[in-house]
């Protein structure tokens, strides 16, 4: 099967073979036709499938020639992703004169208010900055031809939903709409009941189940030995490009300390980082600038960087969606990859809700030649410091000194209280995380999943590890009437 079989132009098959796509992927060979005939699609595929291409092919070919009016509109929950998205625009409508551009929050509105003066034909908005721009009337939708909800459920995620309906009020009903999620929940299965004309459903894989070429590791360990851990696997495996999460902003700064500290070429994204340093963080990453990427859930949705060898999930992710978006950032498209799960004893829970939706059992591995049984570190007087070598040494000369945590859940497998002298900070973000400014930042604040750890610091307090307990009982209790779909 070839891209031109499926009724692309020319040009647009150039393109395609300009990136050195060979044939279709299966969402691809399924989406293409329909989308051309011009019916709604509903598209589940799994994570890095090619189900950008899936849409922006069609979408190219459809618009055709440029109109000076923004004639097709696509949403998505990052500005990464957004980004991403008007890459693939750029590299397969290189033959195309039709214009773009994106319209996200973090950066300044003003270069955006000039793309959209001179006359754009695609617009690529995550929803908050799209709304401030149709407040101030610099944005009008009234031409829009073409709709696309790009990760409807990350959208749904993120509390984006009553803005999406928002935004689509102002979107002419006599449109075309497709939209596209890794999982269909009961909430996108009613959006798409309202949003869309008979749409064809066009499910690849079977949604909620991971990208095939990744094999899935499990690494049990004492919550204070996990940077040990990593440590010690970066010192016996090849792994480049590696790409870590953490739970936390905060966790993925002290990480990307420890591992600087230790020589290693690392850069690290999140939401209290700007777009400048998120941009510079992913281009260096790309480039092989940066071996290691810290990243949390959010920041890290737009992640599509070709032959990333390793994933870490230095933390579980709180759910199943996650685990699979995250472990689908490797093995893109044809390749292969390893995912790595660090699993200390508080997560086992998590553990079992993650493979009652794989409906499978993950290997566990227990390796020869690591301490599992080293005492937890003490501490050395700075917080800041987080190099567990150093610690180490620290701990033979001064082994009375109180237990430092290292981990967000250090010792809370033991205890429900924090160590000694945790706690005493102020936490000025957690449970209440607040935006910096505008709208634009809304995105990163709202995450039903996400907001309290992307505002919190530091170790947990006993008042947060209750928050925490509670949050991950209501996030568990959804999640499994959220997964039941994937598994009937
Ligand atoms: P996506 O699922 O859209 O994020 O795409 C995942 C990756 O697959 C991206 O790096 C694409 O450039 C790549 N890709 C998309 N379509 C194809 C194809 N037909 N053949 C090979 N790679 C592809």
């Amino acid at each position: 099967m070839s891209f031109r079989k499926l009724g692309l132009t020319e040009e647009l098959a150039r393109a395609v073979e300009k990136l050195g796509f060979e044939t279709p992927t299966p969402i691809q060979a399924e989406a293409i036709p329909s989308i051309l005939e011009g019916r709604d699609v509903v598209g589940t595929a799994q994570t890095g499938t090619g189900k950008t291409a899936a849409f922006v092919l069609p979408l190219l070919q459809r618009l055709g020639q440029p109109g000076g009016k923004v004639r097709a509109l696509i949403l998505t929950p990052t500005r990464e992703l957004a980004q991403q998205v008007e890459s693939s625009l750029q590299e397969l409508g290189r033959f195309a004169k039709l214009r773009s551009c994106t319209i996200f929050g973090g950066v300044s509105q003003r270069g955006q208010e000039d793309a959209l003066r001179r006359g754009v034909d695609i617009v690529v908005a995550t929803p908050g900055r799209l709304l401030d721009l149709l407040e101030q009337k610099v944005v009008s939708l009234s031409s829009i031809e073409m709709l696309v909800l790009d990760e409807a459920d990350r959208m749904m995620d993120m509390g984006f939903l009553p803005d999406v309906r928002r935004i689509v009020r102002l979107v002419p009903a006599q449109r075309q709409t497709l939209l596209f999620s890794a999982t269909l929940p009961p909430e996108i299965r009613e959006l798409t009941r309202t949003l869309q004309r008979d749409p064809k459903f066009v499910e690849v894989g079977g949604s909620g189940t991971p990208v095939v070429g990744v094999e899935q590791r499990l690494f049990p360990v004492p919550p204070h030995l996990k940077c040990d851990l990593l440590l010690h696997l970066l010192g016996r495996e090849t792994m480049r490009p590696l790409l870590v999460f953490t739970r936390t902003k905060h966790g993925a700064d002290r990480l990307h300390r420890v591992l600087e500290k230790q020589r290693h070429k690392v850069a690290r994204i999140h939401s209290g980082r700007s777009q400048g340093q998120r941009q510079e963080a992913l281009e260096g990453f790309r480039r092989n600038h940066y071996q290691i990427l810290i990243a949390t859930d959010i920041a890290a949705r737009g992640i599509d960087v070709r032959n990333i060898s390793h994933v870490i999930n230095y933390d579980i992710p709180n759910n199943a969606d996650d685990y699979i978006h995250r472990i689908g950032r490797t093995a893109r498209a044809t390749a292969t990859g390893l995912a790595y799960s660090f699993i200390t004893p508080d997560e086992e829970d998590q553990v079992r809700s993650i493979e009652r939706s794989l409906r499978r059992k993950l290997n566990r591995i227990r390796l020869e030649d690591f301490a599992y049984d080293a005492p937890p570190q003490p501490k050395t007087g700075s917080r800041s410091e987080s190099n567990p070598l150093m610690e180490r040494r620290a701990f033979r000369a001064a082994p009375a000194g109180p237990v430092r945590v290292f981990d967000r859940f250090a010792h809370s497998g033991n205890s429900r209280r924090p160590a000694a002298g945790a706690g005493q900070r102020s936490r000025p973000g957690f449970g209440a995380a607040k935006p910096r400014s505008g709208r634009g930042d809304r995105q990163e604040f709202r995450g039903k999943s996400n907001s309290w750890s992307e505002g919190s610091m530091g170790a947990p307090s006993s008042e947060e590890q209750a928050e925490l307990k509670r949050l991950q009982r209501k996030l568990f209790g959804s999640g499994r009437t959220r997964h039941r779909h994937v598994l009937s």
